[in-house]
């Protein structure tokens, strides 16, 4: 049950009537959209920034399979983001050892910033930056125009569900687990991480049937329940769920001044029951501000940081992309950017990917 003040009346009209005709009591309009606009900005800005990544890795392979005939382009760093388990390797072999492997610098470093983000501001990775985040909206969107809406399986089904994504990251913890500083050194410097960005590449170029099916299916099932991927399976959404436990920032709720209108409940793409918290500590809020956004009543539901602190939209975006840019841009700063792989051997190891 909410416990705020339920349907209060304002000057003689209930809330609902009240809110028919005046929407945003309080608010200016232009303040409404705000933090949906800067965050369209700011995950437009980053799917971009991964589709250059794209080009970039494009050219690179172009000239490795036309045997160096094509110009050199080289190896985009970037694309190493994308290479989530040998970033967890390497952070590990850095906590045990110090040493910073030179293979897959960047996608340490990146790691690195995805965790911070987590920890200091929830899942903000997910619902400003991450490019499937980014695309899984874009489809429950179309979703909605299809099917006219978009569904959320019960309990007894959602529950379940969304433990498997903490399951494949359990999975792939136990699996490093077992690996100590020489085992880790081996296999980062191994043809087979060496080449796995490579591999991956020509994974979706020359992308199976099956896999395509597979594809195709996630595809449809985010048409019909937002964030299908983000939500139940990604384990990458896993491990930043369990670090926003830690993060100072909140979604916060003022009783006193909420009208139960459900607006915020309505709006949260995670289906986190908004009006009936104090403050959110859902695993699943990716500090999308849509709540915020939809709360009618001004200064009622905000993001808070500690000491009861409003955090407007404007300023998380700017503390989002700061820190990635910040801990992306000590790696360039100190060196650790480029990977140590020669020219040559990335040439050599393409005329050979068959074998890795
Ligand atoms: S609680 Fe608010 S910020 Fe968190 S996911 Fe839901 S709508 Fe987004
Ligand atoms: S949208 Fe705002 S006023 Fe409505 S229930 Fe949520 S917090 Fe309360």
């Amino acid at each position: 049950m909410a416990d705020g003040p339920p349907f209060g009346r304002f000057g003689g009209i209930t809330a609902p009537q009240f809110l028919r005709q005046f929407p945003h009591p309080g608010r200016a309009p232009g303040l409404v959209r705000q933090p949906r606009t800067l965050r369209r900005a700011v995950q437009a800005g980053f799917l971009l920034l991964c589709g250059w990544i794209g080009v970039e890795f494009w050219l690179f392979m172009r000239w490795g399979g036309s045997l160096g005939r094509a110009a050199y382009a080289p190896h985009p760093p970037g694309a190493e983001g994308f290479l989530p388990i040998s970033a967890l390797l390497s952070l590990k072999l850095w906590a045990l050892t110090g040493v910073i492997s030179d293979i897959h610098p960047a996608g340490l470093f990146i790691l690195l910033a995805v965790l911070g983000l987590g920890l200091l501001l929830k899942k903000a990775f997910c619902s400003w930056l991450c490019p499937i985040g980014t695309l899984g909206e874009a489809l429950a969107r179309l979703g909605r125009q299809l099917w006219g809406r978009t569904f959320r399986p019960g309990p007894w089904l959602d529950y379940p569900f969304r433990s498997l994504k903490y399951l494949i990251l359990l999975f792939f913890l136990w699996a490093i687990g077992g690996m100590d500083g020489p085992a880790l050194a081996g296999f980062l410097r191994s043809p087979y991480n060496v080449v796995a960005d490579l591999k991956l590449y020509l994974f979706f170029v020359h992308i199976s049937a099956l896999a395509l099916g597979v594809v195709l299916a996630l595809a449809v099932l985010s048409t019909l329940v937002e964030g299908f991927w983000c939500r139940y399976l990604c384990p990458y959404g896993a491990l930043l769920g369990a670090l926003s436990f830690l993060s100072p920032v909140r979604i916060t709720r003022t009783r006193a001044s909420c009208i139960d209108c459900g607006k915020c409940t309505k709006a949260c793409p995670a289906g986190i029951q908004v009006h009936q918290a104090g403050r959110v500590w859902s695993d699943e809020c990716t500090a999308c501000y849509r709540c915020v956004a939809a709360c009618p009543v001004k200064a009622t539901l905000e993001m808070r940081a500690p000491g009861g602190r409003a955090v407007p939209g404007r300023v998380f975006a700017v503390l989002v992309v700061g820190l990635f840019v910040a801990v992306t841009g000590a790696a360039m700063l100190t060196g650790h950017w480029r990977t140590s792989v020669s020219r040559e051997e990335y040439f050599q190891r393409m005329q050979e990917l068959d074998r890795w």
